[in-house]
């Protein structure tokens, strides 16, 4: 147990004052002595510090304004530094604005006191400070104080040098804490800033492969930084799996996962030797609003690549690092809502019109093809009345699947109206998108849709091309595909109608 009243320790707590006034230091020294404290006296800041190593003091009470060096600085100092993290810093000062406290308190002083008469609140911060933690923690911490061997010049060299490194990292931390933050309005594409995150961090932690798993959306973004062999990216890929998977809410498991990887292209290429097994490896939980919205992995070929002074940098950023990830994805899952039909997650009409718009506009302008499939349930109003509507919405959620599974990644399925799904194919000429046209109604028309006694549903599709079909615009382009579409329902249903200027299939 640890007992840490004044009565019961053999010799007097010490106590390190920093006060240039010799008026102060008098009025500190009679205060405190009263206590029974013994007290030692810097005159300056740059004394501070170095007696607060030396002499390895029980609590430490700094004025703020000194010659050489002043508290906040000696704070900031003594508190970065293991051997002294742990002694009670009181701040002492005639000023009173809150902006003075709010810096004097983000130093990572313990206690704030107003210089006022005869110092009234001092005494009583110093047994509180020393009860509550000082004492405790002193019983743990090494005290191993700076040799004392050199002259006082060096000594001083010393201290400035430790500020300025000191000043210095908390820049560059403070600088990377903003470079994540402006990552939040860099782009509208989720990806676009994940893959930036990820940069950023292998850029600071030399990492060669991060990766980083978005837990509800399940996907995962693997950012190779620097060449490395194709078995470590492999292994790269199931370690941040497996890092992920107790994140995975229940159901879910690390196979759904949709991988995408940001890479130059020759940095996946082939055996590398040297560079074919990760090393070392680090996994941080990103939260967010109290929630575990990310999982980031970093890897190296590299053995004890990750070293205290990365990971004191990575809990820094790590904050910083789940805003700007759990904003990227909350603003895209917004997005996605706005653009997409809520029954078959295919785009909605509006969007499709938009992309429709663009699509047609880089075709006039650059030349090439471009062609629209429509596509019309055949006679789903029977199906809704023989099956229920319920029934209805679970076919055209299928269909949604079979028709985006037959086109590439390029193409724009949308949901044009109730039965009706639009196709978009960039770069295809008419002939080719009757190919796909076709390929999609035998899809449909082969798919076991699980309807009652294993009825079929099938389509009518419409082709047209542009500029085979001379549309002046994206809406002469929609009427050709209807016109054709038309024409397939008139002939019989189940086939695909291209549209031509003769009126012929
Ligand atoms: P056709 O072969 O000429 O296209 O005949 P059809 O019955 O498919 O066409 P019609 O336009 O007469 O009827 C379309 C039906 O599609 C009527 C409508 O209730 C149904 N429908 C539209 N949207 C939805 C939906 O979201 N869910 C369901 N279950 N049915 C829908
Ligand atoms: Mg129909
Ligand atoms: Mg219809």
């Amino acid at each position: 147990m640890q007992v840490s009243s004044l009565q019961e320790r053999k010799s007097p707590y010490r106590i390190l004052v920093a006060e240039d006034s010799p008026t102060q230091q008098r009025i500190i020294m009679a205060v405190l002595g009263r206590e029974g404290f013994d007290v030692i006296i810097a005159g300056d800041g740059i004394e501070a510090a170095r007696s607060a190593f030396q002499e390895n003091p029980d609590l430490v009470v700094l004025d703020i304004e000194m010659p050489k060096m002043d508290g906040y600085q000696v704070c900031r100092l003594l508190k970065d530094d293991y051997r002294t993290a742990h002694i009670p810093v009181i701040m002492l000062t005639s000023k009173t604005q809150e902006t003075d406290k709010f810096w004097g308190l983000k130093t990572g002083a313990d206690r704030y006191v107003t210089k006022d008469f005869q110092l009234a609140g001092l005494a009583g911060t110093v047994h509180e400070l020393l009860e509550v933690g000082g004492a405790d923690a002193e019983a743990e911490a090494p005290r191993c104080p700076m040799p004392n061997r050199q002259a006082a010049g060096e000594q001083e060299v010393d201290v400035l040098s430790r500020v300025n490194d000191l000043l210095d990292r908390k820049l560059y931390e403070a600088t990377l804490v903003n470079e994540i933050s402006q990552l939040n309005t860099l782009s509208e594409d989720c990806t676009v800033t994940i893959d930036s995150v990820l940069t950023l961090i292998a850029q600071v932690t030399d990492c060669h492969v991060c990766a980083l798993v978005l837990i509800e959306e399940l996907r995962l973004f693997i950012h190779v930084h620097c060449a490395v062999g194709n078995s470590y990216f492999e292994e790269a890929r199931r370690q941040a799996i497996g890092a992920a998977a107790p994140y995975l809410r229940p159901g879910a498991s690390g196979n759904q996962l949709e991988v995408e990887v940001d890479s130059e292209p020759d940095f996946l290429k082939g055996e590398r030797p040297g560079l074919d097994s990760i090393k070392s490896m680090l996994v941080i939980p990103l939260q967010a609003r109290a929630e575990t919205i990310a999982v980031l992995i970093l890897t190296s070929p590299l053995p004890d690549a990750f070293l205290a002074a990365t990971q004191r940098l990575l809990k820094i950023i790590d904050n910083p690092v789940g805003l700007v990830v759990d904003n990227a994805r909350l603003h895209e899952g917004t997005r996605r809502l706005a653009i997409t039909d809520g029954l078959t997650r295919l785009y909605n009409h509006r969007h499709f019109y938009e992309l429709l718009g663009q699509e047609f506009h880089r075709v006039r302008r650059y030349h090439g093809d471009l062609a629209l499939v429509m596509a019309d349930i055949d006679s789903f109003k029977m199906i809704n009345d023989m099956f229920g509507h319920q029934v209805g919405d679970e076919v055209l959620v299928a269909l949604a699947a079979v028709i985006t599974r037959e086109v590439r990644d390029i193409d724009i399925v949308a949901r044009y109206g109730g039965e009706e799904i639009a196709v978009l194919l960039p770069q295809t000429g008419a002939r080719q998108a009757r190919d796909v046209a076709e390929r999609i109604r035998a899809a449909v028309e082969g798919h076991d849709f699980n309807l009652p006694g294993g009825r079929s549903v099938t389509l009518s599709l419409g082709v047209a091309g542009f500029p085979e079909c001379r549309a002046a615009g994206s809406a002469e382009l929609v009427q050709a595909a209807d016109t054709a579409l038309y024409q397939a329902k008139e002939a019989g249903k189940n086939r695909v109608v291209t549209w031509s200027s003769n009126g012929d299939v």
